[in-house]
């Protein structure tokens, strides 16, 4: 364990404090909720270092819809997340995602900019925003730009992001009418589990049941979560019969790569995503009357 007391903390109210002393002082570690750092700096994972505390910085947590984009605020916890109503409207999938993030206590404390820097492959924001093509703003000392979240992960805990900069922003694009999705995750026990496997399934469907479009994400399978275009492939065009379903769960395996550890061994983890994929594409066609 390491000892703590030492670590200089710097506490800013505003997203340009914070941006200053980022550019100013080195070797400076955001904070935000906490919930994964501090385990990490006191395991030695991550080693000792100051932190810059953004955790009151209230210009980063709002959750809006502008100019038909869904704005979500780094800083906005899971459980402002899961109580949004715009979330629930738009991004639906995101709303169930956060409902199984931790206990009701991690869920009041970690933010989504937290999850998606943490860099877990099994977040569990991360599958859905992945199905929902979500992009990042990041802002820094060079001003601001854009990332779609598939490329901010450059392998596993390697990201498109300077030491300078700080995740600001989710945006999503509603998908629009027709589509329909859920979000899974199989851990090893009902409440305040990490995910052995997480995903989410996103279809846009044809009042006669024909899948034209498909985004299936998966987590916790490979060292970044995947989208699986050999599933995606097996859906598009086809109508979602029993029969589809199966070929696009199996397909799956196609794309991850998953590892043995204390959650699981690869061959469950296989096992798992096969079928979660293909409970959620059947949960898909029951909701929507393409199976009885
Ligand atoms: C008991 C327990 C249960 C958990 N259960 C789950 C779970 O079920 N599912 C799940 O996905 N996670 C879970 N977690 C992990 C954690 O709660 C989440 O990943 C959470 O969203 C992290 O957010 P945070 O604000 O606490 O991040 P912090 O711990 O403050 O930061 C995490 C990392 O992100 C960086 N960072 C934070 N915000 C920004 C920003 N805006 N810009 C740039 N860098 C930033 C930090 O420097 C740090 O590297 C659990 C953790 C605990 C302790």
């Amino acid at each position: 364990m390491q000892h703590l007391a030492d670590v200089e903390v710097y506490s800013v109210r505003t997203l340009r404090e914070a941006l200053e002393l980022l550019s100013s002082v080195k070797g400076l570690r955001v904070i935000a909720g906490g919930t994964d750092l501090i385990v990490q700096l006191k395991t030695g994972v991550v080693p000792k270092t100051n932190l810059l505390d953004v955790s009151r910085v209230d210009e980063l947590r709002y959750v809006r819809f502008e100019d038909g984009i869904l704005r979500i605020g780094a800083l906005t916890t899971f459980m402002e997340i899961y109580r949004s109503e715009l979330v629930r409207r738009h991004a639906p999938l995101l709303a169930e995602a956060a409902f199984t993030v931790g206990s009701f206590q991690i869920m009041n404390k970690g933010t989504i900019g937290g999850n998606i820097v943490n860099a877990s492959p099994a977040a569990d924001s991360l599958p859905p925003l992945y199905a929902l093509n979500a992009e990042l703003k990041i802002v820094g000392p060079r001003g601001e730009r854009f990332v779609r979240i598939q490329d901010f992960y450059k392998g596993y805990k390697k990201l498109d992001l300077m030491a300078d900069e700080l995740v600001a922003e989710v945006r999503i694009r509603p998908p629009g009418e027709g589509y329909v999705g859920h979000f899974f995750k199989h851990g090893l026990r009902r409440g305040d589990a990490i995910a052995v496997v997480n995903g989410a399934v996103l279809l846009r469907l044809s009042p006669e049941g024909i899948v034209r479009d498909a985004r299936v994400a998966l987590g916790a399978v490979a060292p970044t979560v995947v989208r699986s275009p050999s599933s995606e492939r097996v859906l598009v065009g086809s109508r979602l019969s029993p029969e589809v379903m199966w070929r696009a769960a199996e397909a799956v395996v196609n794309d991850i790569s998953p590892i043995d550890d204390v959650r699981g061994s690869a061959a469950y983890r296989r096992e798992l995503s096969v079928n979660y994929v293909f409970m959620t594409l059947y949960r898909i066609a029951r909701e929507t009357g393409v199976v009885a």
